[in-house]
């Protein structure tokens, strides 16, 4: 029997790999299922699975937990060490599904531990890439992409010598407002930017399609998975959401992944690598599609993308400044502090303001160094959204 965990268990990542596990769970035994506020769900989904220890972030539902859970053998826990502690039971396979920065923690110390890492939280290797990859190479453990395009690319590299790869291509749908004039995007709201045409993920990764934020993790993420130069990383839109990503190498072929725009793929590839089983995904009929579409993205529409190459030229810690000044500016936009195009303009000043702190220039990346930038960003971030307020 495979030891399994799962962290951010009630979120959408986490859901669709229960959905996976749970069609066959004799052959799993769940370790450690782990959430936020969605205390039911964590409680319901542990005592199915027969997982040893359900974790809520917060530690103030500890007892909501316990009551949940009452009558059954599931261990209940809380709080940020729970999970970390958690994370450090023996497991083979560990889903890294948390969403933010939360997620690097328990992920680092699953891989510490040996465990085969999915990852689905970019965020981890966008403030931390250089620990992420460090930590798999010395320890026992790997980590597989969860996140699609990377997903893609990693299959389309199967075999391949990483040496006759010229470019590597992600795709985007280009999100709620891949149609919208700057003027309708600046004053677009929160709810309109929730909804997205293609995929169904949660509300924040939702709305970083829309500024294409989540395009621009995507890319530093490709480029600390892959170890390519970013130059090699390009960005199409492509809006039926079905080749999900591509390799180009030096002979000119390029080679697609296509799909449909179903998360179980991603994840069901990552659960059962280096095989591939039958997973309950769509099969596309491209004859009935027809055609499908790309364009460049727009640089003026989309700042995201350029500030996420400054970030790759930059190096060292600007990734973490980027991601935690990028989850202020996406709190201020969802609580009507600033507006849609202002998220952009607050990392970017988040970005300059700090170029030249110590942070930055920190040459050792641990734990504690990435924490330490984390902060710093989110205060400089909450600073500029207040004067841009005043
Ligand atoms: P959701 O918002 O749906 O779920 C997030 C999960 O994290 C929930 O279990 C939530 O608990 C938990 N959580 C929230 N805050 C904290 C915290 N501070 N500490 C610990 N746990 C917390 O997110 P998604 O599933 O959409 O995304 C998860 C990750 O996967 C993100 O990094 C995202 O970028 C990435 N990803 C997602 C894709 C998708 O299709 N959804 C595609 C590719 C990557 P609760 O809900 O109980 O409060
Ligand atoms: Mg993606």
């Amino acid at each position: 029997m495979r030891r399994v965990s799962i962290f951010g268990a009630t979120g959408s990542i986490g859901q669709n790999t229960i959905d996976l596990i749970a069609r066959d769970l004799d052959a799993y035994d769940v370790v450690a299922l782990s959430g936020g506020q969605n205390i039911n769900q964590l409680a319901e989904d542990a005592i199915r699975l027969r997982a040893d220890v359900a974790v809520t972030a917060d530690e103030a539902r500890l007892d909501e937990l316990r009551t949940a859970l009452a009558g059954s053998d599931v261990e209940a826990a809380a709080g940020s060490n729970a999970i970390a502690e958690a994370a450090a039971r023996p497991a083979d396979w560990v889903m890294s599904a948390i969403v933010g920065a939360a997620g690097l923690r328990p992920g680092l110390v699953a891989l510490e531990q040996g465990a085969t890492l999915a990852l689905a939280n970019k965020e981890s290797l966008v403030t931390a890439g250089a620990l992420m990859m460090g930590t798999a190479a010395k320890s026992a453990g790997q980590i597989l992409p969860v996140d699609s395009e990377h997903s893609a690319v990693f299959q389309g590299l199967v075999g391949e010598d990483m040496r006759s790869v010229e470019r590597i291509i992600i795709t985007a749908s280009g999100g709620a407002f891949r149609d919208w004039s700057l003027e309708d995007m600046a004053a677009a709201t929160p709810e309109q930017a929730s909804s997205h045409p293609n995929w169904n993920m949660g509300q924040r990764i939702t709305i970083d399609s829309a500024s294409m934020f989540n395009k621009a993790l995507e890319v530093i993420e490709t480029k600390e998975f892959f170890q390519c130069s970013h130059q090699m990383i390009e960005v199409l839109v492509h809006p039926e959401s079905m080749v999900h990503a591509l390799v180009g190498f030096n002979d000119g072929a390029l080679m697609a992944h296509v799909g449909p725009p179903d998360m179980r793929h991603a994840i069901g590839y990552a659960l059962h690598y280096p095989e591939r089983k039958n997973l309950p995904v769509e099969r596309l009929d491209l004859a009935k599609i027809g055609a499908l579409h790309f364009r460049d993205p727009d640089p003026v529409r989309y700042p995201a993308l350029r500030l996420a190459h400054e970030v790759l030229e930059t190096g060292g810690h600007a990734g973490a400044v980027f991601n935690a000044a990028k989850e202020v500016a996406l709190d201020g936009f969802i609580d009507h502090r600033i507006g849609f195009l202002q998220m952009a303009e607050v990392v970017e000043e988040v970005l300059s303001r700090l170029s030249g702190s110590h942070c930055l220039k920190n040459a050792e990346m641990t734990l504690d160094t990435v924490t330490e930038t984390d902060h710093l960003a989110r205060k400089t971030a909450q600073a500029v959204i207040e004067e841009l307020n005043r």
